[in-house]
């Protein structure tokens, strides 16, 4: 546990640097740590510092099995529609919805709950093969059309970086995400999350305004 505490302690040193750098106060920085694979007690251990938001889980089962109303969880991974139904009501956040047949499907169970589910676009910034998400010139389109779920509240962009990209190349890539960003926020007043930085990407992207970091090696390991 020391070892994640002083990870932790690292990390915000560079979040506040990163943070100067973009113009922004530290604390507009959010943290949802990725904590596929690692275990609950760990988990509640880091959430007493309070300068973790969330815990991003990326399996429905695993989130399942951990899940405790204790602490704040987002969902990161890519989602099944038919598994859903198990986040509704125990996640603040959803950052992967990529497609309208699991929209439909969170709206619905929203509704049925009697909740509004926070929800991101995901992107696939590098347009890979074999990642979620949508491009780039999908985005806009599709926050369009999520207007007519009632249950469902936009509040944002997701992306995950390729992981082999040079500085210069990941720049480009976060730029763009956060220029559809802007363009969502000037146009839906709930738009203000921009989430993109990993452990190895997560400085460059708050320089390019990320608001929300998914570190989990860098913090954990
Ligand atoms: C695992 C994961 C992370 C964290 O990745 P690290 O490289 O360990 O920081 C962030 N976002 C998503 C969607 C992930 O699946």
């Amino acid at each position: 546990m020391e070892k994640i505490l002083a990870n932790l302690e690292l990390i915000t040193r560079k979040i506040n640097e990163a943070a100067a750098k973009a113009g922004k106060s530290p604390d507009e920085i959010e943290i949802v740590a990725a904590s596929k694979a690692r275990d609950i007690d760990t988990l509640k251990k880091l959430y007493a510092t309070g300068r973790i938001s969330a815990f991003g889980e990326n399996r429905a089962q695993e989130f399942l099995s951990k899940y405790t109303p204790e602490l704040k969880w987002d969902f990161i991974g890519q989602l099944q529609t038919n598994k859903v139904k198990y986040l509704i009501g125990k996640v603040r956040l959803i950052h992967s919805v990529d497609r309208d047949s699991l929209a439909a499907e969170i709206d619905r169970l929203a509704n049925k709950n009697n909740i509004v589910q926070d929800v991101l676009i995901e992107i696939n910034s590098g347009a890979e093969e074999a990642k979620g998400g949508l491009l780039i010139s999908e985005v806009e389109p599709f926050a369009k059309s999520l207007e007519r779920y009632p249950n469902l509240r936009l509040r944002g962009v997701m992306a995950v970086a390729p992981r082999e990209a040079e500085t210069q190349t990941l720049k480009k890539l976060f730029m763009g995400v956060r220029e559809v960003y802007e363009r969502l926020k000037s146009d839906l007043p709930c738009v203000d999350i921009l989430s993109m930085g990993m452990s190895g990407d997560f400085e460059l992207a708050i320089e390019c305004g990320s608001n929300l970091i998914r570190p989990g090696r860098v913090l954990f390991d």
